[in-house]
């Protein structure tokens, strides 16, 4: 299977009823853009620029980051690559930015509440962005949104940094995608109201997990309790995808649940267009999209949501494949 998987990595992956479900790379940094291309990675589904923060011991420059952005804009030519603004906060500490200790970090300042609340920085970015969006097809994506007024206000800075590079005679990407990481329970829960402003939504279940469960996901003692496969996860998925589709708008999963093969049927079922996963499980999620049949993907996973639990999740998952 796994060689039937890599000879194929390179073809589009269709489902056995021809329905598109676009596999992409999460990636941290330009030096991963090879393994994506070589496991066949049709785009970049997330790319977390927290390591240009965290590897430099200064706020990175302008200039520093369009060269990185650029350097993945090129590889991956016409095909989307979503690229994540500062998520920093939470468990990612940046020495340089003198972050105050909180409480509770992951219910914290962290991710666009920093950048909204620090704006020189988040400018930089978004600056940044618009000027390596010339080089390829650039969808910018924000994480930790809970609100519509944190869409309006992250589009609003868009577009003055827009307009302040236009008004230098600087080359701005002419159309960008805009977009958020559905990983607030707040967020999927109204995202029908949030669809109303983005172009996109990629559902990120590492956080969306801790956050439906209220279990840490780096804390070992609730680790059993942390199950992305937990039936109200997948609930919100769910919700989540509807809401999109009924805005006509773009759903991918972007969280680590996207990157299981046991899932895909499932994940396909409940509605999404897009997973976006580690390089390396790029040619088997193809193989599995490429065995599913729409309408039986449909029963499965609404199967799923009735479950008990995670594990009887996997359970119907599991049996759904040997049928
Ligand atoms: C997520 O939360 O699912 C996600 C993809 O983002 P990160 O793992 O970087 O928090
Ligand atoms: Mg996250």
């Amino acid at each position: 299977v796994r060689e039937q998987a890599l000879k194929r990595a390179d073809e589009d992956a269709f489902t056995a009823d021809g329905h598109r479900i676009q596999v992409f790379a999460n990636i941290g940094s330009p030096a991963d853009v090879d393994a994506a291309l070589q496991n066949g990675a049709e785009g970049i589904g997330l790319f977390r620029t927290e390591f240009l923060y965290l590897e430099n011991d200064h706020w990175p420059t302008e200039e520093e980051q369009v060269r990185s952005y650029r350097q993945v804009l090129e590889a991956f030519g016409d095909k989307p690559v979503v690229i994540r603004t500062l998520d920093i906060g939470g468990d990612k500490d940046l020495p340089y930015a003198e972050l105050p200790q909180e409480e509770n970090p992951f219910l914290g300042h962290r991710a666009i509440r920093f950048c909204l609340a620090n704006p020189d920085i988040f400018k930089t970015q978004l600056r940044a962005l618009l000027r390596a969006g010339v080089h390829g097809n650039l969808w910018i994506m924000f994480p930790m949104v809970e609100n519509l007024s944190e869409i309006r206000e992250a589009k609003t800075l868009l577009a003055e940094c827009r307009r302040e590079l236009e008004a230098e005679g600087a080359e701005v990407a002419a159309s960008i995608k805009v977009g958020i990481m559905v990983e607030v329970p707040a967020a999927a829960i109204y995202a029908d109201v949030l669809a109303r402003e983005v172009d996109f939504m990629s559902i990120g279940t590492n956080d969306l997990t801790q956050y439906t469960l209220a279990a840490d996901r780096g804390n070992e003692r609730v680790a059993s309790l942390y199950d992305a496969s937990h039936p109200a996860v997948l609930r919100l998925v769910r919700q989540t995808c509807d809401a999109a589709r009924n805005a006509g708008i773009l759903v991918g999963m972007c969280g680590e649940l996207a990157g299981d093969p046991k899932m895909t049927a499932a994940l396909v079922g409940l509605g999404l267009q897009e997973l976006s996963m580690s390089a390396g499980a790029i040619p088997e999620v193809k193989e599995e999209v490429r065995q599913v049949e729409t309408d039986p993907a449909r029963q499965l996973a609404d199967k799923a949501l009735q479950a008990e639990d995670g594990s009887q999740v996997r359970a119907i998952v599991e049996k759904g494949k040997m049928n």
